[in-house]
């Protein structure tokens, strides 16, 4: 298990967003995660990466227990790479350059290696011709894409995306779950929160439906999107299917 995850709880003041997450992600597995607006989904994974302290629980990630005060936070971060549903790449900063700059600044790649390494990334997610354009002349999708090979150039042991087609015009979803597609295909750990079912049914290993800050139900795609028992599950799906 590369991560696991113990009756992790997180609020904010009185509001209880987080209420007891148990579950585990193995080695090379795509975990989808679904469910309503305002279920948790986002906190659940920044708490992964430790954007947000959780309030109580435990997280081990790659052998890493978060809660240890040895542990070197920075360190364990590199290992999780995240993509959000907006690109937040540096404007004044080209494609490659973009690409290259946690590596040179955080890792201390010397520039050739970080050079060579970000042109085979944008190579991998089909963008080697944009490696000297800036931001602003990309379409969503094709920043959407610098943003994944932007968090792979530090070789994550994890890849957490966040909504990653939700801010993308209808025509620009397909290319960028490709690249999620190909990333799942060559075996890397995935946590993917998701609209996209057809994505998850196809891609995900295991399903999580989270509601109210907790899981719901979890399983594999055709047992959760089969399921005709769970009135909230089946509610949710209604919605979105
Ligand atoms: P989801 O990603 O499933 O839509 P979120 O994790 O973003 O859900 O939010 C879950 C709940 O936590 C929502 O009620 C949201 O308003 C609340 N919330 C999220 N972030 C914060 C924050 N920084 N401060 C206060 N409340 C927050
Ligand atoms: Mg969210």
């Amino acid at each position: 298990m590369i991560i696991q995850v113990t009756d992790l709880k997180k609020n904010y003041g009185d509001l209880q967003v987080l209420k007891g997450i148990t579950t585990q992600v193995a080695e090379r597995e795509v975990v989808c995660v679904i469910g309503p607006s305002g279920s948790g989904k986002s906190t659940f994974l920044r708490c992964l990466n430790q954007l947000e302290a959780s309030t109580s629980g435990r997280i081990v990630i790659n052998g890493h227990d978060l809660n240890d005060p040895k542990v070197d936070i920075n360190k364990v971060r590199e290992d999780v790479g995240m993509v959000f549903q907006r690109f937040n790449l540096f404007p004044h900063k080209t494609v490659l350059e973009n690409v290259m700059l946690a590596p040179v600044k955080v890792r201390k790649v010397p520039q050739e290696q970080a050079r060579e390494r970000g042109l085979a990334l944008l190579n991998k997610v089909g963008l080697k011709d944009k490696a000297d354009v800036y931001p602003d002349k990309l379409s969503g999708g094709q920043m959407q894409r610098v943003a994944i090979a932007r968090a792979l150039a530090m070789n994550p042991k994890v890849m957490l995306f966040d909504e990653p087609t939700s801010a993308l015009d209808p025509e620009l979803v397909g290319e960028v779950l490709a690249v999620m597609k190909d990333l799942a295909k060559e075996g890397m750990t995935m946590i993917v929160v998701t609209h996209e079912m057809g994505f998850a049914r196809e891609v995900g290993d295991r399903v999580i439906f989270m509601d109210q800050g907790i899981i719901m139900a979890e399983g594999k795609p055709k047992g959760i999107f089969d399921d005709t028992q769970n009135e909230r599950l089946r509610s949710f799906l209604g919605k979105v299917l």
